[in-house]
C-alpha cells in the first residue's frame, strides 16, 4: 500500500466519521444518551439524579434541578438579585448579537442570569444557595451574576446562616470584558464579609469549574467539595500541556486529582454531598442531635459558632 492509497482510506473514514455524528438538535431529541459506549434512557438516567447508574457519570444538571433533587420540588425559596440597567455597554457583536444571546439563554433556561440562589433548610438548618447553570452562555459570570452573588451573601448574613455555592462555570464573560472580571473581586470581597461574621461557606466544585469563577471565590471555601468526576481548572489541560511540554497525568484537572494535590478536601457522589453538607454544617454550628443537649445553654445561634475560617486572599 503506498502513501496516496493510505491517505485516500483515511480520508474516507474521517468523512464517514463526520457524516455519522449526530447533530446537537438530534441528541436532544433522542431518548437515548451514550456515556459508556453503550445507549442508557434518558428516564434512567433523570431518576437516579442525572447520575448514569452503570458507569456512575455524572450528567449536567441545572440549578432548579438540583434545588428540586436537594430540597423537594420547589421546596426553596428564589432570592433575586439587582438587575443591571445597561446590560451590553459595550455593543458586543461577533458570530451574534451579544443581547440575542442574553435573549436565547433566559429562553433556554427560564433564568435571569446564570446564577440561581434559593434560601433554603437542611438538617433543620437555615441555608442560602446558589448555583451556576453552565447553560447559560457557558455558565460565565457577569455584572447580575455578581449581584446576584452579593444578594446571596448579603441574605446569608441577615439570616446568620450559612452560604453554600455550587460552580459550573467556564469564567468571566468576555463581551463585557473589565466590568466581568471586576465581579471576581466583588465577589470575593462578600465572601469576606461572610467568614467576618463566622458564617460557614462552602463550595461544591461541579463540572466544568474552570477560568475566573475558579480563581475566585470557587476556592476559597471553608471546605471545598468535589463532585465525582468534575473537571477543576484555571486554565483548559491542553494549554497547560503545551505550555509546560510535558506529558500530564490522564485525571490531571479533576477534582479526585484536585483532592491529591490539596484543593479540594472531598469528593462525593451526588446523592452524598447534601447529606454530607447536612452534617458538617450541624457538627459546625453545633446543631449535631448528639450535642444538641450540651450545646442548648449557650446556643445563641451565630455566638456559638467556631468554624475557624480563612480569609479569602
Ligand atoms: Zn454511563
Amino acid at each position: 500500500m503506498n502513501w496516496l492509497t493510505k491517505f485516500i482510506k483515511a480520508s474516507e473514514k474521517i468523512k464517514t466519521a463526520i457524516r455519522k455524528r449526530a447533530s446537537k438538535s438530534e441528541i436532544a431529541a433522542s431518548k437515548y444518551i451514550s456515556c459508556h459506549g453503550v445507549p442508557v434512557e434518558k428516564k434512567i438516567i433523570e431518576q437516579n439524579n442525572f447520575v448514569c447508574p452503570e458507569c456512575n457519570w455524572h450528567h449536567f444538571l441545572s440549578p432548579s434541578q438540583r434545588f428540586n433533587m436537594m430540597f423537594g420540588d420547589n421546596n426553596w425559596k428564589e432570592i433575586k438579585g439587582a438587575m443591571v440597567r445597561d446590560i451590553d455597554p459595550y455593543k458586543w457583536e461577533d458570530t451574534k448579537k451579544y443581547t440575542d444571546r442574553l435573549a436565547d439563554a433566559k429562553k433556554k433556561t427560564g433564568q435571569d442570569c446564570a446564577i440561581l440562589s434559593c434560601e433554603a433548610k437542611i438538617n433543620d438548618i437555615d441555608i442560602v444557595v446558589s448555583a451556576v447553570n453552565f447553560s447559560w452562555i457557558g455558565g460565565s459570570i457577569s455584572m447580575n451574576e455578581g449581584e446576584n452573588v452579593l444578594k446571596s451573601v448579603q441574605t446569608a448574613i441577615d439570616k446568620k446562616c450559612p452560604y453554600i455555592f455550587f460552580s459550573g462555570s467556564g469564567g468571566m464573560r468576555m463581551m463585557t470584558n473589565m466590568l466581568s472580571l471586576m465581579q471576581m473581586a466583588r465577589m470575593t470581597v462578600a465572601i469576606n464579609e461572610l467568614k467576618k461574621n463566622n458564617l460557614p461557606y462552602v463550595v461544591v466544585v461541579a463540572s466544568p469549574s474552570t477560568g475566573g469563577l475558579q480563581a475566585s471565590i470557587c476556592s476559597t471555601g471553608d471546605i471545598i467539595i468535589g463532585e465525582t468526576g468534575a473537571t477543576m481548572a484555571f486554565a483548559g489541560k491542553r494549554i497547560v500541556q503545551n505550555t509546560e511540554k510535558t506529558d500530564l497525568e490522564s485525571d490531571f484537572q479533576t477534582v479526585e486529582w484536585q483532592m491529591k494535590h490539596g484543593q479540594v478536601d472531598l469528593v462525593l457522589d451526588r446523592k452524598d454531598i447534601m447529606p454530607t453538607i447536612g452534617t458538617l454544617l450541624s457538627i459546625l454550628l453545633k446543631k449535631h442531635p448528639a450535642q444538641d443537649q450540651t450545646s442548648e445553654e449557650d446556643d445563641d445561634s451565630n455566638e456559638s459558632l467556631t468554624v475557624k475560617t480563612k480569609e479569602a486572599s
